[in-house]
């Protein structure tokens, strides 16, 4: 058991079809995979199945086929990369359920693996349609969740397929998430601080208001910062600011204050007139027709060192728009500044994983989260649909 869970080593898995919900969602390009991270990371998981002699049956989802089928989000070439890596044969079923289906999964003998087709094919998976979900449980005889990054959909494969297994686990990965990310929520060690940035206020409201009762501090760049920059009626040039919600960048400053969270904001910045603009400088003040899009060498320094005093680093949002390398330094900066620091590090968010991956600091914190939104909902300590499925057959 892990955080009230039970985990894949207690289940026993021989002989039996495990229906293993994986997160295989890669990026392809001109249908090849570009980056197999999230393939690499489920092998253990496939391997130790294997080994144990379970038949394993592995569903996920791949992009946004809307509910139809979409030759080029097929699932195929995920299943050829997997026996690849597996060095040996995978079955692809060319159907997400069905009678064809569940005759492959009573097919494969021990140790064997079978990849259904992209489950958001079908419009049950994210209705979480009760007769969809009966038709995946018939491929499986116990249920393990491995997919960190769906936990927080209420999704067939997520949820409604649960109830109807009378043995479920979750894997290695998600054991390590939920464990890595409770460290946060109970009792992390003083002082805490959060640091954000990223796009948009508007996306991490309640990521925001969650830390503000837990952190001691918070740290805050990106294009947000400009927001909060504006609530404190500090210029900003023509960066990118959310109008609509100034007073609230305001009230949640007031908020902080209030409750002895110090807040630290940019200082400096990398400007430009537009992103393609050629003329790129580095200012105090942001004049008007200028942009930040990126924080200045001395906010490094600043944030740098308060993230050194700290003993618990939870990090979501890019410091600037860290795509193009001219606006990348904030980002880089920050980031060695939590990979060099002796606290409990946690970095959660999908551009932050690959930011900090860019960097080359990607196993140097103590976890890089990889559910983007799964993780930011764990964190306000909401319990994810996925995580209360499972609680509830144990
Ligand atoms: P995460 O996926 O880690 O949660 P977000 O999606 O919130 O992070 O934010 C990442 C995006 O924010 C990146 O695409 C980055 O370019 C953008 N961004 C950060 N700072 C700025 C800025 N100053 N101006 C424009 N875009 C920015
Ligand atoms: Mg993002």
């Amino acid at each position: 058991m892990s955080q009230g869970l039970p985990t894949l080593d207690a289940l026993e898995v021989a002989g039996q079809r495990v229906l293993l919900r994986l997160d295989l969602n890669v990026p392809l390009r001109d249908g090849e995979i570009t980056d197999t991270t999230r393939i690499d990371a489920a092998l253990p998981t496939i391997r130790q199945l294997r080994e144990a002699g379970a038949r394993v049956v592995i569903c996920s989802h791949l992009g946004r086929p809307r509910s139809k089928r979409i030759p080029a989000l097929s699932l195929e070439p995920v299943a050829a990369k997997l026996a690849e890596l597996l060095d040996d044969e995978v079955v692809f079923a060319h159907d997400v359920v069905g009678d064809d289906v569940e005759f492959l999964s009573r097919d494969i003998p021990p140790g064997g693996v079978l990849v259904l087709e992209n489950l958001r094919f079908d419009p049950g998976e994210k209705a979480n349609d009760d007769d969809f979900a009966g038709k995946l449980a018939r491929l499986g005889d116990v249920y393990v969740n491995d997919a960190f990054g769906t936990m927080h959909r209420a999704h067939a494969s997520v949820v409604g397929v649960v109830s109807r297994f009378d043995h479920v686990a979750i894997g290695p990965l998600v054991d390590r998430e939920i464990t890595a990310l409770s460290k946060l929520l109970e009792g992390p060690a003083r002082p805490f601080i959060g640091v954000l940035g990223g796009a948009k206020v508007s996306d991490k409201i309640e990521v925001i208001e969650s830390l503000l009762h837990r952190v001691d501090a918070l740290v805050v760049g990106g294009a947000m910062a400009y927001t909060f920059l504006a609530a404190q009626d500090t210029p900003v040039g023509d960066s990118l600011v959310e109008r609509e919600r100034i007073r609230l960048a305001g009230r949640l400053l007031e908020r902080c204050a209030a409750r002895g969270v110090q807040v630290f904001l940019p200082t400096d910045h990398v400007v430009a007139e537009s992103p393609e603009s050629e003329e790129v400088q580095t200012v105090r003040a942001i004049e008007p027709g200028w942009k930040g899009f990126d924080i200045g060498p001395e906010t490094v320094r600043r944030f740098s060192e308060i993230i050194s005093r700290s003993s618990t680093v939870f990090w979501n949002g890019p410091m600037g728009m860290f795509e193009d390398p001219r606006f990348a330094e904030g980002t880089r900066g920050v980031a060695r500044a939590v990979a060099e620091a002796e606290a409990y590090t946690v970095v959660g968010g999908g551009d932050s994983a690959a930011a900090l991956h860019q960097c080359g600091y990607a196993d140097q914190v103590s976890h890089l989260s990889t559910g983007g939104g799964a993780s930011l909902e764990f964190i306000q300590g909401k319990e994810l649909p996925g995580i209360r499925a499972l609680r509830r057959r144990t």
